[in-house]
């Protein structure tokens, strides 16, 4: 059952488990990644996070204060996902691609915003928003940030995708 999921948070899911997580996440109907993504979070019972703070870099979809974790739910095409890597629309092609590359400067830009705060990130594209894969990494990063390898510095590796 879920609860015993939910107490046993180091534990990865099983297939049994993640299959009955997932249909909970399908069977809500969500559209949005962002729901998506909140859907799971519920689901494993992970709590502590606050939407879009305004006083983050980037806005963050999710914010976690107490181990200064922030998760950006981004969409595949906006965020040049390497896995998805959609061809450029036919028409106006200069005009999306410099338009992608501004959302490419920002990310960057707002990602070493955040590695001088201290807040460690993590990307969740939208192909695997709803798939829920990302959670057990999302799981180790909490546990990582709170403990006290945060004072020490921050390397290239703590902004992760997936
Ligand atoms: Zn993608």
């Amino acid at each position: 059952m879920a609860g015993r999921v939910i107490r046993e948070r180091r534990d990865p899911l099983t297939k049994a488990e993640r299959s009955e997580l997932m249909s909970k996440v399908r069977s809500r109907g969500n559209r949005s990644t962002e729901m998506a993504v909140e859907s799971v979070l519920l689901a494993l019972d992970i709590r502590g996070w606050v939407k879009h703070p305004n006083d983050i870099p980037g806005h963050p979809d999710f914010y976690f204060p107490r181990p200064q974790f922030a998760v950006f739910v981004d969409g595949c095409f906006w965020h040049s996902c390497p896995k998805c890597a959609r061809n450029l629309p036919g028409s106006k092609r200069h005009f999306w691609a410099s338009k992608l590359e501004e959302n490419r400067r920002r990310d960057r830009r707002v990602r070493s915003q955040l590695r001088r705060l201290g807040v460690r990130a993590m990307r969740i594209w939208e192909h695997s928003a709803a798939t829920g894969s990302w959670s057990p990494r999302l799981m180790r990063m909490i546990d990582l940030s709170s403990s006290k390898r945060l004072s020490g510095p921050i390397g290239p590796g703590t902004y992760s995708a997936y």
